[in-house]
């Protein structure tokens, strides 16, 4: 009788063993639980192209401008204009020149 039943659950253990191990690997040959969504595509909404270009933008500097702001530059501002028009002549560069005002007013500079 005891025997009867640990081969019974002997048997048992190894159909549930090998079913196991055979489903796993069709599952696994199958590949349907390994693969993601996207492989296989090739193309995105994005061209190549339209990468450079994208790149080619965001990599220039802002461009700056040379016009003078129509309000009184603080001193810190005056400063950062000042080195961003550092080859601008202020006689042609209308930042640089309210720059040297503000800066000579403030009296950080003197002519
Ligand atoms: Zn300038």
């Amino acid at each position: 009788m005891n025997a009867t039943v640990l081969t019974c659950a002997l048997c048992i253990a190894i159909v549930l063993f090998v079913a196991t191990v055979y489903l796993g690997g069709a599952r696994r040959l199958n590949g349907s639980d390994h693969v993601p969504a996207h492989a296989g595509r090739t193309r995105s909404s994005v061209s190549v192209e339209a990468l450079f270009v994208r790149i080619r933008t965001e990599m220039q500097p802002p461009a700056i401008t040379h016009v003078a702001r129509p309000r009184y530059l603080t001193v810190p501002e005056a400063h950062r204009e000042m080195l961003r028009h550092t080859d601008c002549d202020f006689r042609r560069c209308g930042r640089k020149a309210a720059a040297w005002d503000a800066l000579q007013t403030a009296g950080v500079i003197r002519s």
